[in-house]
């Protein structure tokens, strides 16, 4: 790893982009995603077009690029990582569509959405990876062979697949989008039962004091695989 760069954090990222050096940023998503798939490595591919597009040369995380992405499968690290736009730091907009897509943003609302094309990519893949993924990830019942080969052979397809043309796998884009405003900076109050500090619009009221939501047994949002759901905490 280079050594740290307290100016811009996210140089080393931003130089492979316009290098074109695709391969290099997989391999830092890797860090982020903890393996090597196809979707992952689409991310990180639509990220680098979608910078290079927009001419963004740095993304501080201070919500002056924003990432809107439609799902949150493995493409949404390559998003990330690649973007600068993460869950911590609000760039990253979440619209549940369950689409494997995004749209990259400045904040003027000039921004372009790719979205993946994905009979091209199932396409890209071999026929064993296919059957693999079937036997191991959707029914789990891979042996430990069967996990081995199917982790070699998806990294295998993942560097691959970042030579193909944009086009064959990316239906791209300009757009002009309505960009969320900055996030609030909001007051702290205490919860009357677990003495929890709460961001203020989330506090609840039980008895006439403020309550955090677990603690108020009312309905809370949750962003879990399958995507946001509303959840009700069992009575306290
Ligand atoms: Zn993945
Ligand atoms: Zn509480």
């Amino acid at each position: 790893m280079s050594p740290i760069n307290e100016e811009h954090p996210r140089k080393e990222i931003e130089d492979a982009i316009y290098a074109g050096d695709l391969p290099k940023l997989l391999r830092i998503s890797g860090r982020l995603h903890g393996h090597y798939c196809s979707f992952s490595a689409l991310g990180v591919k639509a990220g680098a077009r979608a910078m290079k597009e927009l001419g963004i040369r740095q993304s501080t995380g201070m919500e002056e690029v924003v990432a809107i992405v439609e799902t949150n499968n493995c493409f949404s690290d390559g998003i990330q990582i690649v973007t600068g736009c993460s869950f911590g730091n609000n760039a990253l907009i979440y619209r549940d569509y369950g689409k494997t897509a995004f749209t990259l943003a400045r904040r003027n609302g000039q921004g372009l959405r790719i979205s993946v094309r994905p009979d091209r990519v199932m396409a890209e893949r071999s026929p064993e990876a296919n059957e693999l993924w079937e036997r191991v990830v959707v029914q789990r019942r891979g042996s430990e062979e069967d996990q081995a080969k199917l982790k070699e052979l998806w990294t295998d397809i993942s560097f691959k697949i970042l030579d193909v043309p944009d086009e064959d796998v990316f239906s791209i884009k300009r757009v002009n989008i309505e960009v969320p405003s900055y996030a609030h900076i909001f007051a702290s109050v205490k919860c009357s039962v677990c003495g929890e500090d709460i961001m203020e619009p989330r506090a609840r009221t039980k008895d006439g004091k403020p309550v955090c939501l677990p603690c108020s047994g009312q309905e809370y949002y949750q962003l879990a695989g399958d995507g946001l759901s509303i959840l009700t905490p069992r009575a306290q």
